[in-house]
C-alpha cells in the first residue's frame, strides 16, 4: 500500500469533516448530512459516506476523498494535506518526500517560521526586556495561565532580533520576507516587523499558528494594533481569532460571540464562555461568516459600546445577514467591553446578558429610533426606510415578512405601508427556476451501482458478463458504467474516490446522487438481488435483439431481398430456440 494509502486507510473522513460541519446521520444509513462548508445554503445538499470514505455537496458539487476535502477547506496542497491527515493518525511521514513542490516548500518554511517566532517572542515576555508588557498584561488581569494557554509573547525593541533568528536557522531571505515576520530595509538588510509589542499568536483552524496581532506598549507607537500582511500561510478574510479553540463550545452551546479584539476575547474564554471568537481586525467578512456557519448558525455579536463599536455592529451585520445568520446583538450595561464585564460581573451574569441579547432589527430600530424624530409619521417612516434594507437581506421569505411587521409595529408604522413595500420587492425576488429535469436513473442501475461499490465478490461475479449486455447502452448511467468496467479491468484500487475521478462533472453527480444520498443501506444490496437485476437486462437485451432482427425482416422483405429475409429469418428462429431451451431464461 502506497504511503496516501496508508494515511488515507487510517482516518475516518466522517470524523475529519465533522470537525468542520456539523453533521447529521441520514436515518439509519452511512451517510451523513450538513450544511456545505463550500457555497451558502440554508439547506444541508452536502453529503458525506462512511463506505465510501467520500464527500459531495449536491448543490456546489464539490467532492471527493478526505485529503480533497481537506486541501479545500484548508486551502492547501495535497502534500500539506497529507502531511496533516498524517500527523493527525501518528503516522511518520516517509524522509525524502515526492509530493512537495515549490509553494509547498515555501509554505512549510514559513509555518516553521512561525513556529520559531512564536517560541521567541514566548521567552522574550519572560525574559528582562519583556516587563513593560507583563505590567499591561498584569494590569489587565491576565495571569500566568493565560498567558500559556493563548501563547502570548513580547517582540524585543532591537529592530533584528527575529531576523538574526532567522538567519541562524538558514531560512533564505526572500522567504524571510514572505513570511512577513520581517521587511527590507531600503537598500539594506532585513530587520523586524514587530518591535517592542505584546503579542499574539493567530492560528488556523487546525491549530497551527499563521500569523501575529501585536500590540503596542507605548502610547505614542501606530498602529495601536498591526497585524501580519497577507502571506502564503495567511488570508485575513477567511481567519478568525481563537475559532480553533471556540470551536468545540460554539457547537456545544450552539451560538459563537462575536468580539472585537485579542483582549476580549481572553477574558471572555478564561471566564468560562468558550464559544468566543474575533475577526483579526478587518470587517467581517463572507468567508469568516461562513466559517463561523460551519459551527453553528446563530451569533451574538458584542463590539465595544463606542460609535466605533457601533459602526462595527453595523457593518458586520450586513454579512451575517446575507449568509442567513440568525443575528442577536449584545450591549453591555455600563459602557463595560466584554472583557471588563466578566472580570466585573462574572460569566454567570454575562452569560444571562448573552442569552437576554436582542434580536438585530430591534437593535437597529433603537439606532433608527435615535436618529429620526420618531414623533410624526415621516420620521417614523424615514426610520422603518432606514432599516429596510437589512430587512431585505434575509434570504428566508417568511422570516422577512415576520420581522418586517414586527419592527414596524415597533416603530409605530402603517402595516399597510409595510406590505407595499413588500410586494414590490416580491417581484425583484425571483425563486431560482429549476434546470431541465435530468434523464431517469432506472432502479437497476441504481442497485447495480451500489452494489459494485461496496462488494468486490458482485464486481467478479456480475461485470464480465454486464459488460457485454447491450443493455447496458440504454443506462442514463452508461458512462459511469463504463468508466467502472474499466476501472475493474485495470486492477487498480477500486472505490468511490477512484471510479469518481474517471467521470466528468454531471456523471459525477449523478454517481453520487446514487451511492451518497439514497436512503437504503449498502447491506440491502444484495448480490441475489443484483443477479436478479443481470437476469433481466439480460432478458431484455435478447428482446430488443429480437424486435431489431424483426424490423430488419420486414426492411428485407419490403425491399425485395428475399435471400436476406431468409438468412435474418433462421437467425431469428435460432435466437428464439436458445431462449426457450433456457439459455436464457
Ligand atoms: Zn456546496
Amino acid at each position: 500500500m502506497d504511503f496516501a494509502a496508508q494515511v488515507k486507510a487510517s482516518v475516518d473522513i466522517v470524523g475529519v469533516v465533522g470537525e468542520y460541519v456539523r453533521l447529521k446521520r441520514v436515518g439509519s444509513t452511512h451517510s451523513y448530512s450538513g450544511l456545505c462548508p463550500f457555497h451558502t445554503e440554508k439547506t444541508p445538499s452536502f453529503r458525506v459516506h462512511a463506505n465510501h470514505q467520500f464527500f459531495k455537496c449536491f448543490g456546489c458539487g464539490q467532492g471527493g476523498d478526505v485529503f480533497k476535502f481537506v486541501q479545500e477547506i484548508e486551502r492547501i496542497s495535497f502534500y500539506e494535506a497529507l502531511k496533516q491527515l498524517a500527523e493527525r493518525s501518528g503516522i511518520p511521514l516517509p524522509k525524502r518526500s515526492e509530493y512537495a513542490d515549490a509553494d509547498t516548500k515555501l509554505r512549510a518554511g514559513i509555518y516553521q517560521m512561525h513556529e520559531l517566532a512564536e517560541e521567541a517572542f514566548r521567552a522574550g515576555l519572560k525574559g528582562s526586556g519583556g516587563a513593560e508588557a507583563r505590567a499591561y498584561l498584569a494590569k489587565r488581569g491576565v495571569g500566568a495561565a493565560e498567558i500559556e494557554l493563548f501563547g502570548l509573547g513580547y517582540a524585543e525593541r532591537t529592530g533584528h532580533f527575529l531576523a538574526n533568528l532567522l538567519q541562524k536557522h538558514d531560512f533564505p531571505a526572500d522567504q524571510m520576507e514572505q513570511s512577513g515576520l520581517v521587511m527590507r530595509r531600503e537598500g539594506g538588510g532585513l530587520f523586524d516587523r514587530f518591535r517592542n509589542r505584546l503579542m499574539f499568536p493567530i492560528h488556523n483552524e487546525s491549530g497551527k499558528v499563521i500569523g501575529f496581532g501585536g500590540r503596542a506598549l507605548q502610547e505614542n507607537d501606530q498602529p495601536k494594533y498591526m497585524n501580519s500582511p497577507e502571506t502564503p500561510i495567511y488570508r485575513k478574510s477567511y481567519v478568525l481569532y481563537n475559532l480553533h479553540r471556540a470551536k468545540e463550545g460554539i457547537r456545544k452551546e450552539d451560538r459563537v460571540v462575536l468580539v472585537e479584539g485579542y483582549m476580549d476575547v481572553i477574558g471572555v474564554y478564561t471566564s468560562g464562555v468558550k464559544e468566543v471568537v474575533a475577526s483579526c481586525g478587518t470587517a467581517l467578512t463572507t468567508q469568516q461568516v461562513q466559517a463561523m456557519k460551519r459551527h453553528s448558525g446563530r451569533i451574538v455579536v458584542n463590539f465595544d459600546p463606542d460609535p466605533a463599536g457601533a459602526n462595527a455592529t453595523e457593518k458586520s451585520l450586513q454579512s451575517l445577514l446575507e449568509e442567513g445568520m440568525h443575528v442577536r446583538v449584545l450591549e453591555l450595561e455600563g459602557g463595560l467591553d466584554p472583557d471588563e464585564y466578566c472580570k466585573e460581573r462574572g460569566a454567570d451574569q454575562y452569560r444571562e446578558a448573552l442569552g437576554a441579547a436582542k434580536n438585530y432589527f430591534y437593535w437597529l430600530a433603537d439606532r433608527a429610533r435615535s436618529k429620526y424624530d420618531m414623533k410624526n409619521a415621516e420620521g417614523r417612516v424615514a426610520a422603518f426606510q432606514f432599516l429596510l434594507p437589512a430587512i431585505h437581506r434575509l434570504t428566508d421569505k417568511i422570516e422577512r415578512s415576520a420581522v418586517a411587521g414586527d419592527v414596524a409595529g415597533y416603530l409605530g408604522v402603517d402595516s399597510g405601508l409595510v406590505l407595499e413595500n413588500f410586494r414590490k420587492a416580491a417581484i425583484d425576488r425571483r425563486e431560482k427556476t429549476l434546470a431541465a429535469p435530468p434523464e431517469p436513473i432506472r432502479h437497476d442501475e441504481k442497485i447495480l451501482l451500489n452494489l459494485f461499490l461496496s462488494s468486490e465478490e458482485a464486481r467478479a461475479k456480475l461485470i464480465p458478463e454486464l459488460k457485454t449486455l447491450a443493455a447496458v447502452e440504454q443506462f442514463a448511467t452508461r458512462r459511469i458504467f463504463q468508466a467502472l468496467f474499466a476501472l475493474h479491468d485495470s486492477g487498480a484500487p477500486f472505490g468511490l474516490t477512484e471510479l469518481d475521478a474517471r467521470l466528468e462533472e454531471a456523471d459525477r453527480s449523478r454517481l453520487a446522487s446514487i451511492a451518497l444520498a439514497g436512503d437504503q443501506q449498502e447491506e440491502d444490496y444484495s448480490i441475489q438481488l443484483g443477479v436478479a437485476c443481470l437476469e433481466k437486462l439480460k432478458r431484455q437485451t435478447v428482446e430488443a435483439q429480437i424486435s431489431a432482427l424483426k424490423a430488419s425482416i420486414k426492411e428485407a422483405e419490403r425491399a425485395g431481398k428475399s435471400t436476406e429475409a431468409l438468412r435474418l429469418y433462421e437467425e431469428l428462429h435460432s435466437f428464439e430456440k436458445s431462449r426457450r431451451a433456457g439459455g436464457v431464461q
